[in-house]
């Protein structure tokens, strides 16, 4: 991270009229997000299908890589009040509309920082003192908060360039967000929580890994690559959890980037996020370290891992590699915390029948009962070259590849239709009844009793309730 001046956060005054309760940030909310709860106070069907094809046009015109920028861009810049200066999430460009929407209300928390040369220095004073860190000799301090556990010297930062050594004390990132907005938690993806829930999200900005194909890249690698474009609104967490209990939020996730390298904001969130009765929640690619894993324990009740491939060769591209991630799903799991995973089918890097096999079986031997997504591609970010996006009959074949190694639950994400919305639905893994129908993001019918399945009684792994009890027993 470049060097410049310490300062504490600021606190504000950014909570101002247009995220104030009945003020322009919720009518604006209401007013431009599609979805269930707006639908009552919406715009006229015909204002918001024109804008919907809006949207539609600039994703068509997207190219997500650094070669053709400049129609994205110009197109954007033109409606850069409907848009933001938010980019994607953490899934393709098809399941980013609800986000661009909710983006698209302009600043919910005050302006919008202007993004200029001197990102870096901002958020290098968007910080406080960390926890996650172990001193070391000589002014070096020791990050916990993912698996590359930087020894930092004075003055310098970690891989992820967020958390720096300054005076010999951890500096990590606190107080802003790069996006939030209500979600529905199918979207994370989590089909065994909450289903048909909202989810409360939001995420800071960098990332601990590199990888070529990021779906984000304009919020993770912001501060590697001059050409990503996201930037940061200053907030405080009672901001942030206040907004989402008025959206009727009841799950909270830290998510669009990597939420470990900012546990300490996030933790501090899902604090709040917990007295206002929500479940929290990490969309993560996993890469922890035992020490965040152990200091998360209290404050998360789940977490998506994004299992990127099944090689450590594979892992070693991206930035990171494999064993970390597969101690996480397995502590993860060995500590009762509901886990999902998700993989996004890369044509010709993670495709392989051995390897989607080897990975089906891994998840098997952690746990049959782990919900495993394999989601659709597409082209982004310095993956330019090659497949668009990945082919239907790979999505089926890696399907089949869970199912047969024993996976209970195998979702296809990220892909409009395939077979009829069949690859959404949740069935019991004992009878087969349909339990929990879909939609892409929307949830049409659920007919779980109490967590289990109305027709033979077995208990349905997830978390069905609030009540613990219930899904506990
Ligand atoms: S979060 Fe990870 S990459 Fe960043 S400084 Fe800490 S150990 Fe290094
Ligand atoms: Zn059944």
């Amino acid at each position: 991270m470049a060097s410049g001046a310490n300062r504490e956060p600021t606190p504000g005054p950014v909570f101002d009229e247009a995220s104030s309760g009945t003020a322009r940030g919720d009518a604006e909310y209401r007013r431009w997000a599609p979805g269930r709860r707006i639908a009552k106070n919406g715009p006229p069907v015909r204002v918001a299908r024109k804008r919907k094809g809006l949207i539609r046009r600039m994703m068509n015109a997207e190219p997500r890589n650094s070669a053709r920028p400049t129609a994205y861009r110009s197109l954007a810049r033109e409606h850069s009040g409907l848009l933001g200066t938010y980019a994607c999430t953490h899934q393709g460009a098809r399941n980013t509309s609800t986000s661009r929407h909710q983006q698209g209300v302009g600043p919910l928390f005050g302006p919008a920082a202007t993004r200029n040369g001197t990102l870096a220095d901002e958020l290098a004073g968007l910080t406080r003192p960390g926890e996650l860190c172990e001193p070391g000799a000589d002014g070096v301090v020791r990050c916990v908060a993912c698996a590359h556990q930087c020894r930092i010297p004075e003055g310098g930062s970690g891989v992820c360039l967020l958390r720096s050594n300054r005076g010999g004390i951890l500096r990590v990132p606190w107080g802003y967000v790069s996006g939030v907005a209500c979600d529905p938690v199918e979207k994370k993806p989590f089909f065994h929580l909450l289903p048909g829930g909202e989810a409360l999200s939001f995420g800071m900005l960098g990332c601990n890994f590199r990888c070529a194909f990021c779906q984000n890249w304009e919020t993770s690698q912001v501060l590697r690559d001059p050409e990503a474009t996201a930037t940061r609104q200053v907030v405080t967490p009672e901001m942030v959890v206040d907004w989402g209990r008025r959206q009727g939020a009841q799950i909270i996730a830290s998510t669009y980037n990597e939420p470990l390298i900012t546990s300490e904001w996030g933790r501090d969130i899902f604090a709040l996020g917990r007295e206002a009765g929500m479940l929290t929640c990490y969309v993560s690619n996993g890469f922890a370290s035992p020490q965040v894993i152990d200091w998360l324990d209290p404050w998360l009740d789940a977490m998506n891992v994004d299992l990127k491939c099944f090689t450590d060769e594979g892992y070693r591209q991206l930035g990171g590699r494999l064993e970390p991630v597969c101690d996480t799903i397995r502590a993860l799991s060995g500590r009762g915390k509901w886990l999902e995973v998700i993989t996004l089918i890369v044509p010709g890097f993670n495709d392989g029948e051995k390897e989607l096999s080897s990975l089906a079986e891994f998840l098997v031997s952690v746990s049959p009962d782990i919900p495993w997504h394999v989601s659709a591609y597409h082209a982004a970010y310095r993956m330019s070259a090659g497949p668009r996006r990945t082919s239907t009959d790979a999505l089926r074949k890696a399907l089949e590849i869970g199912r047969s190694a024993g996976v209970r639950y195998v979702y296809a994400g990220n892909v409009r239709a395939m077979d009829g919305s069949r690859h959404e639905c949740t069935y019991c893994h004992s009878c087969g009844h349909t339990l929990v129908e879909r939609q892409g993001f929307r949830l049409l019918r659920n007919d779980l009793r109490d967590g289990r399945c109305p027709v033979c009684g077995v208990r349905i792994p997830g978390i069905w309730s609030r009540n613990k009890e219930q899904q506990d027993d």
